[in-house]
Order: C-alpha cells, then structure tokens, then sequence
C-alpha cells in the first residue's frame, strides 16, 4: 500500500480526531439556529459561547472581544473595510498574504476609474533579506491621516515572525490601529493579544487543526469597526448572518486543544515539532546549491522554505506528489502560476530561485517517521530533476 505524508500543513492541516468528535452532534441531534429563543437555539448559543472562550483564552482576550468570521480571509477583510474610510492613509507590508495584500490593494484604487471603491492610499514597507520588516520603515511611512497598520505575524510562505509588538508601539503612539494576521502564528506559538499590543488580530480555523470555513477576528473593545456584511444583529452587529455551529465548535475545541498543548508543553507543543522541522531542514541543506529562505529571522516551529538551485519548483512537488510526499511551492492559492513567490521576490530572491523554493509545513500528525520519510525520497529526486534540467547542467558547467 502506498504511504502518503502530508507536509503541506501551512495550506491546511487535518482535523485532530477529538475536533472532529466535538462537531458531529452539531451536524446532528444539536441543529437549532443559535439566535432561536427556544431549546435548540439554547443549546446551540450555549455551544457558540463556550467556543467564544475557548478562542478568548487561546488570544488572551475577552470572549465579547471575539467575532467568528467564515475563515482567515473574512477576518483580515473585515478588519482592513470595517475601519479604512475615503482618504484615509493604511501602511501594510510587501510579504502579506493575499487576503490582506489585495484587500489593501483594493482600497488603494482609483475611485473615479473604479466607483465604489474607498480610495484610499497603501504604503507597502519592504521586507530585508530575512524576510523582516524594520519597524522604522513603518514609523517613517505614518502619514497625519493614517487609520491603520496591518502587517502579519508570521508569514505562510517561510514561518518568519514580524516584530509585531515594536509595530504595535508605533501604532499605539500615532494613536492608530494595529491589525496583525495571525493565521499561520496561532496553535503554533503562544499568543496574547496584550502582550502584541494589537487592537485586532486574524486567525483561521483549518491552520490549527480546526476545520476550513471558519475564522476569528479579535476586535479590541471600543474599536470603531463598521460591519462589511448586513444582516441581523449576529456578533453583536459586527458580522451578520447565522452562525456556522458545528465550524464554531471546531475552532473552539482546536483553540482548546492548542491551550492545553502549551500549558503541558507536550508532544504537541513546539519543541517537538521545532526539533523535526530542524531535522529536516538541516538534512536538506546538506544537498548541494541549497539555502534557507528567512534564515537569521526568527520562525514559526513548523515551517522551512528551502530553495534547491536548478530546478523547478513545480517539477519537485509534482514528483513528490507521485511518491506519497506532499509539500507546496508556497502560498496554495497561488500553486499552479507561473509567476514566483511574491514573499519570495520581495525578499530579494531573484525568479529562478523563488521559482526553485519548496515550502515544508509539518502539523500535529507528523512524526519523526514522516521527517525519515521525506528525507528517503528528497534528495534523489532533487538529483534526477536536475540531470534532466538543462539550466542546472549549465550551473554546473559555469561554477
Ligand atoms: N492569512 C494567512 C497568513 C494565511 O496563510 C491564510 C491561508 O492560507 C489566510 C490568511 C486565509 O485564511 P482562510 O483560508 O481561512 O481564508
């Protein structure tokens, strides 16, 4: 029987079992709309609230700081429309994904040739080698009508983690808003909201073994935020529409799952996974014409990007793939184009080698076993694509 492991846990990781426990009497017996009045509204209210805790503590927040969204996008959407008015000034960063990258886009259009839209203006800071933005970019960029910084807190593409709470300041200073994207930091690093010093902050339920559809934007209290959807009064008004129940309770049980793997610092927690991930990625820099795509940042413990000179990035996980080894060429919703890693590229990455980048992402599931496995499978098929590749007998010719 073919194995398969899965390495590709920044695009989405499976549902820990006990999630799935936690869900199913919500796809069932428990089916009430939570705003109903009588007992299967109860029961089901009861259930939303109990995971707007379990989400509170995973943040340090309060639960009525907590707004369920349907996923990561909704949640930077909501956050980046529900404050950026006409003419106001937002301050983003070039290594964001896309969710927030072309929602800030948007804004940034020209309101006579796109009607509709807030026109308003964007300044991307750049990011160094490392994948670092310098908090000084930032406060240099503060114009007197800025409304909001959003820059992300670890990037899905290399796991490098931005100085949010020195971001924070500044923000905290220029009496602005600070909103960070959480998504690929949440589970995998302990998170507190206060210590971030941020007034809003993304996660999305399918990065931490939660399920996909499902989200969280913690929105500081008495932040001015208008709704991008309008409905009824759900989340007290800051996002209508009727709850995902059973999607909830998952992001609830995840959100617990992850509390309690910090608070044991077990098997689950990030040494474990830092340690596998360290395996690899060392393992894999020893193939020749390698590197380390955000090294010297600091990272996330369960992501390496690692760049293998000579080939196509593409080619290596469609190889892979055929051998039971998932892994992605970086952001999911941009595999399959032709155009290199944004992330990558800003980061200074000339197209060849972005193009030749490999994202590794382990999860909860994986084991040494699956580390042992890619590593049986990695380096002799970085070998036969790059005696198939002309460019790479080339390299070889020219050094
Ligand atoms: N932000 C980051 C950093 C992500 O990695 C993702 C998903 O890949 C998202 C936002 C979007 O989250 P969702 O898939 O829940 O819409």
């Amino acid at each position: 029987m073919m194995r398969w492991v899965y390495l590709d846990n920044n695009a989405t990781t499976p549902l820990l079992p006990e999630v799935l426990e936690a869900m199913r009497p919500y796809f069932g017996e428990h089916f009430g709309n939570a705003s109903s009045i009588h007992h299967h509204g109860q029961e089901t209210r009861a259930a939303v609230e109990r995971a707007r805790e379990s989400v509170s503590a995973l943040l340090g927040c309060r639960a009525s700081e907590v707004v369920f969204t349907s996923g990561g996008t909704e949640a930077d959407n909501l956050a980046i429309f529900g404050l950026a008015r006409p003419g106001d000034h937002v301050i983003s960063s070039t290594v964001e994904h896309h969710a927030v990258l072309n929602a800030c886009k948007h804004l940034a259009k020209d309101r006579d040739k796109y009607p509709g839209t807030p026109g308003c203006e964007v300044t991307f800071v750049p990011v160094d080698g490392r994948g670092l933005v310098d908090p000084a970019d930032v406060k240099r960029a503060l114009r007197p009508n800025t409304k909001l910084i959003t820059i992300m807190l670890a990037n899905n593409e290399t796991g490098v983690v931005q100085p949010v709470a020195e971001i924070a300041k500044i923000a905290a200073e220029a009496d602005i808003y600070f909103h960070t994207d959480a998504v690929q930091a949440a589970g995998k690093i302990p998170i507190a909201v206060s210590e971030i010093g941020c007034d809003l902050l993304t996660i999305s339920g399918h990065k931490l073994h939660g399920p996909q559809g499902v989200g969280a934007l913690y929105v500081r209290k008495r932040t001015r935020l208008e709704p991008m959807v309008y409905g009824g009064s759900h989340e007290r008004s800051r996002r209508a529409g009727t709850e995902n129940v059973p999607g909830i309770v998952g992001l609830g049980k995840a959100a617990e799952l992850a509390v309690t793997g910090f608070e044991r610092g077990d098997d689950h927690a990030g040494q474990k996974m830092a340690a596998a991930r360290d395996h690899l990625e060392r393992e894999l820099l020893d193939i020749e014409a390698t590197g380390l795509n955000g090294e010297g940042a600091p990272r996330v413990p369960n992501t390496t990007n690692i760049y293998f000179d000579g080939i196509e990035g593409e080619a290596l996980v469609i190889a892979l793939d055929l051998k039971g080894l998932a892994v992605s060429t970086g952001a999911a919703c941009s595999s399959g184009a032709i155009e290199p890693s944004h992330v990558l590229t800003a980061m200074g990455l000339r197209p060849e080698r972005a193009r030749a980048s490999i994202r590794f992402s382990l999860g909860k599931q994986n084991t040494r076993e699956d580390v042992d496995f890619a590593l049986g499978l990695i380096p002799e098929t970085v070998g036969r694509l790059r005696e198939l590749s002309p460019v790479w007998s080339k390299n070889a010719v020219s050094t």
